[in-house]
């Protein structure tokens, strides 16, 4: 295996810290691991673009407001060095959260919200709505994963939209490093890859499937002339409810304005959004996607 692995926050920052000092230009691919083939084509292109490829797997117990979804959140690190390998990765760490804030945290192991990164508009509505603290959290990590790696570039999903929106504002207030956004890597099916997805039975998967299904349908009635945000999405939540999801929030919204607008009006420019809970092999899994329509 030629992936170096660090299982420590200081040693990592040791190491990217003479990987640039060497001249070498370091591309950025922070995970929660339990990695599929959407994580994998990131580290390809970090690997591509940037003289090294640098992967981060911490599943940040800041961006999780349901302590049995962080719980029951899959992990695999051996598996995930040996993809990250085959994938061109350069070097993988992991961390703690007193290692991440060593001096942040209190007596129970929690970080003060003062300590908290403000997420930023793009943290409104729809996922930071109905996951009250979580882009604070993601903010907040990310800031901090920054702060170890320093890498020239940093790659993210475009899966997590309105986490594109968070990191983007994110690096403009701390002047660097360049986001890149890679498109949403699919199954066949067009259910978007998830780490979660390896919690769905049979049925989960088909219902999972719905979610691209409305997010195609939207894409159609866009194509066909319709531009009004409610339109859209009260058609996506038909679709949605046909696969019986138990549907969290259907819309569509301006991609750069992002603050929802007149429902009834006609927008310029869309991006289609959904998120639902389907049957997992214990409970439910929440998924979530969107689809560019403009
Ligand atoms: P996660 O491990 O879920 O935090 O994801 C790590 C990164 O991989 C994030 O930037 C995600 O947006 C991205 N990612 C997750 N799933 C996909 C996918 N299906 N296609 C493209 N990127 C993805």
């Amino acid at each position: 295996m030629n992936v170096k692995q660090i299982t420590n926050v200081a040693e990592a920052r040791e190491w990217c810290s003479s990987v640039r000092t060497s001249g070498v230009q370091l591309g950025f691919v922070p995970t929660m691991g339990s990695l599929h083939a959407g994580h994998l084509e990131l580290v390809r292109q970090a690997a591509a673009e940037n003289g090294a490829a640098c992967v981060s797997i911490f599943v940040n117990p800041l961006q999780f407001n349901d302590p049995k979804d962080l719980e029951r959140y899959p992990r695999d690190f051996a598996k995930d060095a040996e993809l990250l390998d085959q994938a061109g990765c350069t070097m993988v760490f992991t961390g703690t959260l007193p290692e991440f804030f060593p001096i942040e945290l209190d007596a129970n192991g929690h970080l003060h919200s003062d300590y908290l990164r403000d997420p930023g508009l793009g943290a409104e509505g729809l996922e930071g709505e109905t996951r009250p603290g979580h882009f604070a959290g993601v903010a907040t990590i990310v800031d901090r994963l920054f702060d170890v790696v320093e890498p020239d570039r940093a790659y993210f999903g475009a899966k997590d939209f309105q986490q594109t929106l968070v990191v983007r504002d994110l690096a403009r207030r701390r002047g660097g490093p360049r986001i890149i956004v890679h498109p949403t890597v699919r199954e066949e099916s067009g259910l978007a890859m998830s780490s979660r997805n390896s919690l769905l039975g049979p049925e989960g998967r088909a219902q999972g499937m719905f979610l691209s299904r409305a997010l195609y349908a939207a894409k159609g009635a866009w194509n066909a002339g319709e531009r009004r945000p409610r339109a859209l999405s009260r058609l996506m939540a038909g679709v949605m409810m046909e696969g019986e999801l138990q549907i969290e929030y259907s819309a569509v919204r301006d991609p750069e304005a992002w603050a929802p607008g007149d429902s009834e009006g006609a927008l310029e420019r869309g991006i289609a959004l959904v998120a639902a809970r389907v049957k997992g092999t214990t409970g439910t899994v929440r998924l979530l996607d969107n689809l560019l329509l403009s």
